[in-house]
């Protein structure tokens, strides 16, 4: 490509509203503008970029033997409504009218829309596994739209589902993704962990995140030095030490604690109904389930002292019975026999409230489901001692550090919580009718971009790993009027591209200060300088990572640079 044919709109002045590298890079650089907040344009360079990564991530998809297909942006509500999403998705989710005053969500995640679709064409056990994936923009309205395309409200996602009979199924193909995430991570040169994540309000159970270890990244993770542990911080462990709970055992015999159906459903309805309560805790006690909802109106991560004695514990019987709130016993705060390890499967910031109304028998007792910036403001009122730096890890091998991370990729086992919202079965080999059990799988595309651009970079500009590099070679002829300069550079030119080679000419009548400039911020891989001594067919060669240069012969440079 030439230069001055395509259209890389560079600037010098650092842009005043991005405060991270990677947004203030492909900026400069000219890779990407904003039209509105966090909605980008990609330009040519960007543009190449994400082509590669998506090719990476085709080739390892197909490989996984997942089939591409692409779904609307435009979803209409009903769909929504049979999931619960509608009234549970908030105002993250883009909704519309069209011109009949019917509703439409704008995609945020396709699991609606792919249910329906297999729901309606998929009937027996013999056509599953089936995984399907797309690549695609997705909108959300996020809350703090910021740090360029890493928290954009249209972003390119990758992202698939996968459909079983059975869950044995569902753990292989979920083994396949990971192994396809983690090659894709790798093909894209990330320093990346793939971490033990929170199902939260989804339900299901495995899932993992994929997080670019960088200091602007929104998560925080706890790893082992020695180990392949790694854990979302809201899903290590915390240390509790428990006060004697001042309730009594025969409050809690007041609690009566039918079984659930599943976690599924329960999830389902916290994030369905929560309208009322401010958090809501769910337990997981001797295989029964004790919801407790806290209520007031604070700030989510406010939680006051107070809120301890205004939670409720709420009975849980079906997903049914669930929706309309029974049992309450306002204020309790008599114990509750916790199993040693307890699984917390909903809303977790209440840990406090948890020490204030459950007590256990062990110290140390293990609770999974904390933010630790969420959560530490509450730990003065109860006696919490999140993970820390240093401490032994989980899986008893190495010691525990803390990175930031950015969630690039995300893997979870949904099981059938959108198969059973919406009625999409299959006919077992028995011949039984059984709700289809799934699995999604998402890549952040354009936020992967920007993550890598994150992690490559220098004070000049960017420094693209060679396989996402916009293009393989610039050539830079340093002043375009001067024949041998110009014959040269474009006899390169045209040489690179009969090698295969993707080569940026930059035939601009630029200063040669400008030209190199640009070409840092850039940052392609090898730089050709062609200069002075063209006449003689000597050209320079500069590789961006090393910043080394050598002289050498035009007939020398393919078998270099290569
Ligand atoms: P986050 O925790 O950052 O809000 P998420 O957990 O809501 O992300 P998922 O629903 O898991 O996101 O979506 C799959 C992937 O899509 C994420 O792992 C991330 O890489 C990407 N993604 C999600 N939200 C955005 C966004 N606003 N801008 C860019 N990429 C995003
Ligand atoms: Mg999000
Ligand atoms: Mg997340
Ligand atoms: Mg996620």
């Amino acid at each position: 490509m030439k230069q001055s044919l395509t259209f890389i709109p560079t600037m010098r002045e650092v842009p005043a509203d991005a405060d991270i590298k990677s947004h203030q890079l492909l900026l400069r650089a000219g890779f990407i503008r904003q039209t509105a907040s966090g909605v980008y344009s990609y330009l040519p360079l960007a543009q190449k970029v994400l082509t590669k990564i998506q090719q990476i991530v085709r080739e390892e998809m197909n490989k996984a033997g997942a089939a591409e297909l692409l779904m609307p942006a435009l979803q209409q509500a009903e769909l929504w409504q049979e999931s619960g999403r509608w009234y549970s998705y908030g105002p993250e989710l883009m909704r519309l009218r069209d011109r009949h005053d019917r509703e439409f969500a704008l995609g945020a995640t396709h699991e609606e829309v792919i249910t329906s679709i297999v729901r309606d064409e998929i009937k027996s056990y013999k056509r599953l596994p089936l995984s399907l994936y797309q690549i695609q923009s997705k909108f959300r309205d996020e809350k703090r739209p910021r740090f360029g395309l890493l928290r954009g409200r249209e972003f390119i996602m990758k992202d698939a589902y996968s459909f079983h009979s059975s869950f044995e199924s569902l753990d292989q193909v979920y083994e396949k993704m990971f192994t396809a995430y983690s090659n894709i991570f790798s093909r894209c040169k990330l320093n990346y962990r793939a971490v033990i994540a929170d199902s939260g309000a989804m339900g299901g159970k495995d899932t993992h995140e994929f997080m670019v270890l960088s200091d602007v990244g929104e998560d925080t993770i706890a790893y082992s030095d020695s180990s392949n542990y790694a854990a979302n911080i809201e899903m290590a462990p915390v240390h509790m030490t428990y006060e004697k709970p001042t309730g009594s055992a025969e409050d809690l015999e007041k609690v009566d604690t039918p079984e659930m159906k599943s976690i599924d459903e329960v999830c389902h309805f916290l994030s369905v109904d929560k309208k009322n309560c401010l958090k809501s805790l769910l337990f997981k006690v001797d295989e029964k389930f004790v919801l407790i909802l806290v209520r007031g109106d604070h700030e989510v991560n406010d939680i006051k002292v107070k809120n301890l004695f205004e939670a409720d514990i709420v009975e849980l019987a079906s997903a049914d019975e669930t929706k309309q709130i029974t049992g309450v016993i306002p204020g309790y705060v008599g114990p509750v026999n916790l199993p040693e390890s307890v699984e917390i499967v909903a809303d977790h910031a209440v840990l406090a409230i948890a020490n204030g109304v459950c007590g256990a028998n062990e110290e140390h007792t293990h609770y999974k489901g904390v933010n630790l910036d969420r959560d530490a403001n509450i730990s003065q009122f109860a006696d919490l001692r999140f993970i820390q730096e240093g401490d032994p890890s989980p899986d008893g091998t190495g010691t525990i550090q803390f990175a930031r991370g950015i969630e690039v990729g995300h893997v979870f086992k949904l099981g059938t919580r959108y198969s059973e919202a919406m009625n999409a079965s299959f006919l077992d080999e028995n011949g039984r009718s059984q709700p289809l059990i799934m699995g999604c799988y998402g890549i952040g595309v354009s936020r992967t971009l920007s993550a890598v651009v994150e992690q490559y970079n220098d004070e000049n500009g960017i420094v693209w790993p060679a396989d996402l590099a916009p293009y393989d070679v610039h050539i830079i002829p340093i002043n375009m009027k001067q024949d041998a300069q110009r014959n040269l550079g474009e006899e390169l030119y045209a040489e690179f591209l009969d090698a295969g080679l993707d080569p940026l000419i930059d035939d601009r009548q630029e200063r040669a200060g400008v030209k190199f400039a640009d070409s840092d911020l850039i940052g392609i891989p090898v730089r050709i300088t062609v200069g002075k001594r063209a006449d003689e067919g000597i050209v320079e060669v500069k590789v961006r990572t090393t910043r080394e240069t050598q002289e050498c012969d035009r007939s020398e440079v393919l078998s270099v640079i290569k």
